[in-house]
């Protein structure tokens, strides 16, 4: 098949630099003009962070935490569908059986032997919340997230449930933690004792 380059490419001229161009001079100028305008409107604002820390949008997304259930357990039950859904495949799980002797596994098949998410490779786009069906796994405002290396900074499941303790205690949760008829997880098990949930709203897990 042929086609007409013509017509299907539109081609530009490629710009010819005089010395100025080439030294970068009308470029300098310009970021220079730009720095001037904005130092002599009066409209400068200079952060005193960490001294004063930044208010911060309540729905922000920071540093993830794991849930406990009432009994204190891990909420989550090693469906894998968060580290399915995520797109920078930076969780991992490995799911154990739940001991079918142990009555305190009484009400589980399976709960996460280890539960890991990198949080240098994560975009924090909520997805892993999202997908949840028992809202085991959140996102909080934590924004200041330092270490000294890579693997400090890939959080495992006790680091995760820490941060639960940490954000639950203060009263830091989520403004997603039992958000109700925004939270298709939370609606259900608000609405289980109600009746049937809203229409477009399916089931999950
Ligand atoms: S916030 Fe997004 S990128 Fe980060 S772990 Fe969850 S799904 Fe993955
Ligand atoms: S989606 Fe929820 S329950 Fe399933 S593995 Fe992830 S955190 Fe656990």
């Amino acid at each position: 098949m042929t086609f007409n380059k013509s017509k299907t490419v539109k081609w530009g001229e490629e710009p010819k630099l005089g010395w100025r161009e080439a030294m970068y001079l009308p470029a300098i100028a310009s970021g220079l003009a730009t720095a001037l305008r904005h130092v002599f409107a009066g409209k400068t604002t200079t952060r005193q962070y960490p001294e004063v820390e930044p208010v911060i949008p309540p729905n922000y997304r920071g540093v993830h935490r794991l849930n406990r259930d009432e009994e204190g357990r891990v909420k989550c039950v090693a469906c894998y569908m968060c580290q399915t859904a995520c797109p920078a495949n930076c969780i991992e799980i490995i799911a154990s059986p739940a001991p079918k002797d142990d009555p305190y596994w009484k009400d589980r098949d399976k709960f996460p032997q280890t539960f890991t998410i990198d949080e240098l490779r994560c975009i924090y786009c909520g997805m892993c919340e999202e997908a949840c069906p028992v809202d085991a796994i959140e996102l909080t405002s934590i924004y200041d997230l330092t270490g000294y290396t890579r693997k400090e900074l890939v959080f495992d499941k006790e680091k995760l449930l820490s941060i639960y303790d940490a954000t639950s205690k203060t009263g830091k949760d989520p403004v997603r933690t039992n958000r109700g008829a925004l939270g298709p997880a939370s609606e259900e098990a608000a609405t289980a004792s109600q009746g049937p949930p809203p229409p477009g709203r399916g089931s999950h897990g």
